[in-house]
């Protein structure tokens, strides 16, 4: 029976992760394109598929029912071949993944894109302090094994260009290895 393990895919799968604003889209969907691999944004396809239970009072939000976003996205992670973005990582399986960026933005330059993206008030300080106090990043190596976990600076359009540049020598590096 397949259960998804590295041993039995032939593409990576990779993590974006990061507080909201660091650049996992724009990062994520450069990457598939230029390594013809998916792009899973999993809070476009829990909005899409409703995959949500209960609703959050302090941020005005549902909670994500985070089973049933496992149970979707398992095939398509078993196949490999995934870049998966979201702004938490602790609740995926463990299995699914090969690398977890994590990324990282200057608190004025975060604070500056949120406020751009409409965010204010507590949403907003609340996201700059999280990355203030790299919460997602001690999430990250809490939850995977610290020699997949990499930090990476997402500031500047250099930064997404030598980002894009270390994960294909690294997807290019695991593939090779697995031939
Ligand atoms: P996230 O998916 O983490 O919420 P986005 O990819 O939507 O972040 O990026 C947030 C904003 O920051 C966008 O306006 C995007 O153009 C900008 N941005 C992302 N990465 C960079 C970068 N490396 N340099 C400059 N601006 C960036």
């Amino acid at each position: 029976m397949a259960t998804g393990n590295a041993e039995e895919r032939n593409n990576p799968n990779v993590l974006l992760t990061g507080t909201p604003g660091t650049g996992k889209t724009t990062l994520g969907q450069e990457l598939a394109d230029r390594l013809s691999m998916s792009y899973i944004n999993v809070g476009d396809i829990a909005k899409e598929k409703e995959l949500y239970e209960g609703w959050d009072d302090e941020y005005q939000c549902p909670f994500l029912d985070e089973e049933r976003v496992i149970d979707e996205l398992d095939d398509a992670l078993k196949q490999g071949g995934c870049i998966v973005d979201y702004h938490s990582c602790e609740f995926f399986p463990e299995r699914w993944f090969d690398f977890v960026f994590v990324l990282r933005t200057d608190n004025t330059n975060l604070y500056n894109r949120l406020e751009q993206r409409g965010y204010s008030g507590k949403k907003l300080e609340d996201n700059v302090q999280c990355e203030i106090f790299q919460t997602i990043l001690e999430e990250a190596v809490s939850s995977y094994l610290p020699s997949i976990v990499f930090e990476l600076q997402s500031n500047t359009p250099n930064d997404l260009e030598s980002n894009l540049e270390s994960i294909a020598e690294l997807t290019e590096r695991w593939k090779s290895s697995k031939r």
